[in-house]
């Protein structure tokens, strides 16, 4: 929602200044999908508010929802016309979660992402951003689904930090009291590895978790991974995130897709150790492998004892890890699957 367009028209219907905290608590505490259900409002300042400040700025095009009901994809389309996607996921019963959009597209271009191989269109601003939370609140409202919205990951479409403003914008909406109201402490946002912004958001935002897409831990690999490599390689990025931990104190993700073969050998587990030694105390570093959702990329997924023998090796160095449990695969809303094809429509 666009507080200040909203607030503008109320003052331009001439209505009191109660009615915005009215217009706010609908939205945000109920879900109230459109000015008609705010009961309080007079009709004709309902209908004018309709027509002039949309309670969404984006459309809901299609969601398509996982056999189990755990995991959910929504394709929406943004007022120039262009879509995204966005995900909401339950990992356990009562607890959702919204993995969300930052961007049409992603100049990254990782080669195991799906998003990265229809290369960038455009950066969402903050309201389009920030309105895929509220969508999914209202879907939630809508579908009579219990339990309560309080998790959000940026993990969908784009990279985060190349539209830091953007992004900073939103997550301050996100966690405002007053609107969305997300536990800073419940958001995480997740990079590619754009080390100067790494120091910057430990500054701005040293309550909201940040996960570091890492995938390898040597630089020939991790630049034919994530080509990003290249203008932040290792060496920066562990500048960057022990200023970061420093600054924080706070707990930094590492994600790493485990891809056969490439990725998943002892000596990737090994330089991975080596590398994550020198940055920071160990109770702060925590890696999250990540087995890999097929996508139209080359690579293959690494067998589930590849997965195990990896995440043993760290155990065994000390370094916690976790191998993330993959939800929405069967709708093509996991991980790195995030990609509007066109037979979509
Ligand atoms: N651009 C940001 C955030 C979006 S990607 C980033 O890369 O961090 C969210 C996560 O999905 C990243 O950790 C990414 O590496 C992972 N991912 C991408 N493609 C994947 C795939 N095919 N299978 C599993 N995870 C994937
Ligand atoms: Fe972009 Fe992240 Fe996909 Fe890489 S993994 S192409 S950074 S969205």
């Amino acid at each position: 929602m666009d507080e200040a367009r909203v607030r503008a028209a109320l003052k331009e219907l001439g209505q009191p200044a109660y009615r915005w905290d009215q217009v706010r608590r609908a939205v945000y505490d109920q879900a109230a999908a459109s000015y008609e259900e705010i009961a309080g409002l007079p009709p004709e300042t309902r209908r004018a508010l309709a027509q002039r400040a949309p309670i969404l700025c984006l459309t809901e095009r299609r969601v398509q929802v996982s056999p189990d009901g755990r995991a959910r994809k929504a394709l929406l389309t943004l007022s120039d016309g262009k879509v995204v996607e966005t995900v909401l996921l339950r990992p356990s019963p009562t607890r959702w979660t919204t993995c969300i959009s930052s961007q049409v597209g992603c100049a990254v271009a990782c080669t195991f992402c799906a998003t990265g191989l229809m290369g960038l269109s455009r950066s969402l601003t903050p309201e389009e951003i920030a309105d895929q939370v509220l969508f999914w609140r209202q879907y939630m409202r809508r579908e009579g689904l219990e339990g309560r919205l309080d998790n959000v990951v940026y993990m969908g479409m784009g990279e985060p930090f190349h539209c830091y403003d953007a992004v900073a914008e939103s997550l301050r909406r996100l966690t405002d009291q007053k609107g969305l109201a997300i536990g800073s402490r419940h958001v995480s946002v997740s990079t590619a590895g754009v080390a100067p912004k790494i120091a910057r958001f430990g500054r701005e935002f040293p309550q909201i978790n940040l996960a570091l897409s890492l995938h390898a831990a040597d630089d020939e690999l991790r630049t034919r991974l994530v080509p990003l490599n290249k203008a932040y390689p290792l060496a920066a990025l562990a500048e960057a995130l022990k200023t970061y931990l420093k600054e924080t104190n706070r707990k930094v993700f590492f994600e790493w897709v485990l891809l056969k073969g490439e990725n998943d050998r002892d000596r990737d587990a090994e330089a991975l150790i080596a590398w994550l030694k020198d940055l920071g105390p160990a109770a702060l570093l925590h890696v999250n492998l990540i087995v890999y959702n097929q996508t139209d990329t080359p690579h293959r997924p690494s067998s589930e004892a590849d997965a195990r023998r990896f995440q043993a090796r760290l155990l065994a160095a000390g370094v916690k890890s976790t191998v993330r449990q993959n939800l929405g695969r069967d709708i093509d809303g996991a991980c790195g699957q995030l990609v509007v094809l066109e037979k979509a429509g």
